[in-house]
C-alpha cells in the first residue's frame, strides 16, 4: 500500500457568527480548493475554534431554520449545545458529545447552548458538518441519533499512543456508533505528546483531518497546526500522524456521492426543481412546527 499525502494545508478563513452563539471559520465550502464536491460527501464544515462565551442569562445560538436533503453533525469539544427539530428529536450534547441529525425530507430545528451552561459561559468549541445524502435517501423520514462520549466506540492505541473515538465508519475492525447512509469514516483522534496513529483510508475516498488540540505532523513531512485542515490526495491508501504535543485531531472521510448538487440556503438537493420544491414546502408548512 502507498501512502496518502497532503494535498493542501487549509488556514482557517476569518471568523463570522451563526446566528449569535457559534462563531465559526467555514472551511467547506468557502476555502479556495474546498467546495461541495472536493470533499462530498461533506457538503459543509464550520469549524467554532475555541472561543469563550461570557455568561448570559438567554442561551446563544440560532433559532428556527429548515434544513432538507442532508444531514447536520455537530461533534462538541468544549461547552454544551441543545437541538429540538420539529420532528421530535432533540437532546443536549457535552464535552466529547455528538449530535447526528438527518434532515432528509425536511425538519425545522434550533440549535442553542445548553441553559445551565449559558448561565456561567465558558471555552466553547465545535465543529459542525453537514453530510450529504444519496439522492434515493433526500426524502426519506428524518431522524436523530444522540450519541453520548459514552456511547461512542473507542480503541486504545498500542503503547498509550493516545485514543480513535470511533463517530462513524470503522478503525482497525471496531465499528462506528453512527449509522450511515454512505461509506464514510468520522474519527475523533487524541494522541498524546509523540503518540503516533497510522491510518488505512481507500484510496477514492475524499480525506481531511482538522487539528482541534496541538499540532502534528504527517507522513514525517507535513506539519499541521492547531485550527487547520489538511486535505488529502485522492490517491495512496496510509498516512501517519505524529503529535508534537499532546493533540486531538478529526479524520473525515468518504466515498464521494458523484451526484448533481442544486444547494441553496438550508437545502441540498439534485436538482433545480427539487430545491424550488423545497422552498415550497417549506413556504406552505409541510416542515411542520417548532416553538421558537
Ligand atoms: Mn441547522
Amino acid at each position: 500500500m502507498t501512502s496518502k499525502r497532503i494535498e493542501l494545508i487549509a488556514k482557517p478563513n476569518p471568523a463570522h457568527f451563526v446566528g449569535d452563539g457559534f462563531r465559526v471559520h467555514n472551511f467547506i465550502p468557502s476555502y479556495p480548493g474546498l467546495d461541495m464536491k472536493r470533499m462530498d460527501p461533506f457538503i459543509m464544515l464550520d469549524y467554532n475554534s475555541k472561543y469563550a462565551f461570557p455568561a448570559s442569562s438567554s442561551p446563544k445560538g440560532v433559532g428556527v431554520h429548515p434544513h432538507r436533503g442532508f444531514e447536520t453533525v455537530t461533534i462538541a469539544y468544549k461547552g454544551k449545545v441543545e437541538h429540538h427539530d420539529s420532528a421530535g428529536g432533540g437532546g443536549v450534547i457535552g464535552e466529547g458529545g455528538v449530535q447526528w441529525m438527518t434532515a432528509a425530507s425536511g425538519v425545522l430545528h434550533k440549535e442553542y447552548h445548553e441553559r445551565e451552561w449559558s448561565k456561567t459561559g465558558g471555552d466553547f468549541q465545535m465543529v459542525q458538518l453537514w453530510v450529504n445524502l444519496p439522492a434515493q435517501y433526500k426524502m426519506s423520514a428524518p431522524k436523530y441519533q444522540a450519541l453520548d462520549h459514552e456511547k461512542i466506540a473507542k480503541v486504545n492505541l498500542p503503547e498509550g499512543a493516545g485514543i480513535v473515538e470511533v463517530i462513524a465508519g470503522e478503525f482497525k475492525g471496531i465499528q462506528g456508533s453512527a449509522s450511515t447512509f454512505s461509506p464514510l469514516n468520522m474519527l475523533n483522534t487524541k494522541l498524546e505528546k509523540d503518540g503516533q496513529v497510522e491510518f488505512t483510508i481507500p484510496a477514492d475516498h475524499n480525506t481531511a483531518m482538522l487539528v482541534v488540540e496541538g499540532s502534528v505532523r504527517v507522513n514525517d513531512t507535513d506539519i499541521v497546526p492547531t485550527d487547520h485542515l489538511a486535505l488529502f490526495e485522492n490517491k495512496g491508501e496510509n498516512f501517519t500522524v505524529f503529535a508534537l504535543q499532546k493533540a486531538v485531531v478529526l479524520i473525515l472521510s468518504g466515498e464521494p456521492l458523484n451526484e448533481p448538487i442544486a444547494a441553496h440556503g438550508p437545502f441540498v438537493m439534485n436538482t433545480r426543481a427539487e430545491l424550488m420544491e423545497a422552498f415550497r414546502d417549506f413556504n406552505e408548512g409541510k416542515f411542520g412546527y417548532l416553538e421558537d
